[in-house]
């Protein structure tokens, strides 16, 4: 099957936006990095440069930690009312539905994901994230609470909590949702008023930068967003370790979560962790088989399975394996695999090529050690990064396709006979915990499942369900803390406990 290639022609806002060199956002000027230097961003449909960036290292990163720092203790933005606070974010996700077709554009031609997928899921899904967290912005509360003191007998005492903003934040996202998730990381930081420093993935910097603009439009004081492109080895962790930073937020992989935990040891810097995963997809025999194949194909084939909730491990009762693998590897050979710019296409390239390399890697070892492909198999085409989406049937516990995560369009479907603790022991066998799923027409059987397997989130006949509302993060070593939800707000608060002799 070809790729296809009739793009859309794209917006004027998107070709002055690349055209221009882009800058770093620090204390509210767009400025060179101090080295000078500039990184290639490159289309992952066709391996051409689009755009120049600059290129922030540690210099860069102390200007911008510094500016933070000011923004927080002194200013404007200390000084804002919570009612203010809240308005101001609540412009940003204004400004983000105002500008919507030109970010999801932006977010497909520097990614590579569908055009209909960033305008339908990626952009709104975010505006919604910071009109949710502008609701929070007034609701921040503590509590009075009756005490006791034993040895102070008699004494009256006037206790209370109050949550104040953790202080200025090192934010370190991922290249594939960037839009989306700037605005988890921002969104919650904002509306508690703590002040950040956001460094995007090198792969995917220009909707963030973007976003950027977005924020000074809507108004928020110099110094409170600050944003820094650079590589994770230099700019990252360079953020991680830098003592005036107080709580680092990170999205990315397991690996490079743990660094991030040991370069915040040194002055025990708070930190959350949003990490792997290699989600278990479970379907159960008296399933609806015409939406369990599409749920679970989509589970795994969704943004190119380079998600980190992707059902990547399917679980299929024995009763049902060939008609739902079947199913799914039929959905698997119909997807269009393009360039995102081309509004027909439903799959786009592997965002870089290393992460095409990777995927690649991993398919050949899961077919070297006896694994049978019954879709795909292999990379699509010869120009740009494209792999086909494929599913794997005959894999072992213990191969690399079954305890890695690809983060790619590969699912591995593997047989069950009846749902017990066989099963849950084999859905449960990995090191990760994001996400899973259940598919089955008996509702007892399902939250009995949901209850047994170690995930963050449960979908339950549906998959990749996400909202500003629902909490998301990981068991094991899939993370620390949750996103999205009231539960952010805790991310990104301390509380104090007050307590006055009466
Ligand atoms: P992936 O493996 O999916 O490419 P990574 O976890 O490597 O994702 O990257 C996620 C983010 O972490 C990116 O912004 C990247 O620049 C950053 N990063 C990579 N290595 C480090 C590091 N050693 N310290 C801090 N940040 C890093």
């Amino acid at each position: 099957m070809s790729i296809a290639t009739a793009e859309i022609r794209l917006d004027k806002n998107v070709t002055s936006f690349v055209k221009e060199r882009r800058k770093l956002l620090i204390d509210g000027q767009w400025v060179d990095a101090a080295s000078g230097k500039t990184f290639p961003v490159e289309n992952p449909a066709t391996g051409e440069v689009i755009a120049h960036v600059s290129e922030g290292t540690k210099e860069d990163i102390d200007r911008a930690v510094k500016a933070a720092r000011r923004a927080f203790e002194s200013g404007a933005w200390p000084r804002l009312s919570p009612s203010e606070r809240g308005r101001l974010v609540w412009k940003l996700g204004d400004l983000i539905l105002e500008h919507l077709e030109e970010l999801a554009e932006l977010e497909s031609l520097d990614n590579g994901k569908p055009i209909a997928v960033a305008r339908a899921a990626d952009v709104p899904l975010a505006a919604d994230l910071f009109h949710y967290m502008a609701g929070w912005a007034t609701k921040i509360e503590g509590n009075t609470i009756p005490i006791s003191v034993p040895y102070a007998p008699g004494a009256k005492f006037h206790a209370y909590t109050l949550r104040e903003p953790v202080g200025v934040v090192g934010q370190i996202i991922p290249w594939n949702f960037p839009f989306l998730m700037a605005a988890w990381k921002l969104g919650p930081a904002l509306a508690t008023g703590c002040t950040v420093v956001l460094k995007p993935a090198e792969e995917t910097p220009l909707t963030a930068l973007r976003l950027g603009e977005l924020v000074q439009e809507a108004g928020f004081p110099d110094g409170v967003v600050n944003i820094v492109t650079g590589f994770g080895e230099t700019a990252g962790a360079a953020l991680a370790a830098h003592p005036g930073i107080d709580k680092v937020a990170f999205t990315g992989s397991t690996e490079v979560g743990k660094l991030i935990l040991k370069a915040a040891t040194n002055d025990l810097k708070k930190v959350s962790l949003e990490l792997g995963g290699k989600s278990p997809n479970v379907v159960l025999r008296d399933a609806d088989l015409d939406l369990a194949i599409k749920g679970t194909a989509s589970a795994i084939f969704f943004n190119h399975g380079q998600c980190c909730c992707a059902g990547s491990r399917l679980f299929v009762q024995q009763s049902i394996f060939d008609k739902l693998v079947g199913g799914v590897a039929d959905e698997a050979k119909k997807i269009r695999v393009g360039p995102g710019l081309d509004p027909k296409t439903q799959m786009g390239p592997m965002v870089s090529e290393s992460q095409f390399n990777r995927v690649c890697g991993y398919l050949e070892s899961g077919l070297a050690e006896g694994a049978k492909a019954v879709a795909g198999g292999g990379k699509r085409g010869d120009k740009g990064y494209f792999v086909e989406p494929t599913v794997l049937v005959d894999t072992k516990p213990d191969m690399k396709v079954i305890q890695e995560e690809i983060f790619g369009p590969v699912v591995a479907a593997i047989p069950f006979k009846e749902l017990d603790d066989d099963l849950v022991k084999a859905a449960n066998d990995t090191i990760y915990g994001l996400a899973a799923g259940v598919w089955t027409r008996d509702l007892s059987k399902a939250h009995s499942l949901a209850g047994k397997l170690k995930a963050g989130t449960v979908w339950v006949n549906c998959y990749n369900i996400f909202d500003a509302a629902l909490p998301f993060g990981g068991y094991k070593q899939s993370g620390w803390g949750r996103e999205m939800g009231h539960d952010a707000l805790d991310l990104y608060t301390q509380k104090k406990a007050v307590c006055a002799a009466l």
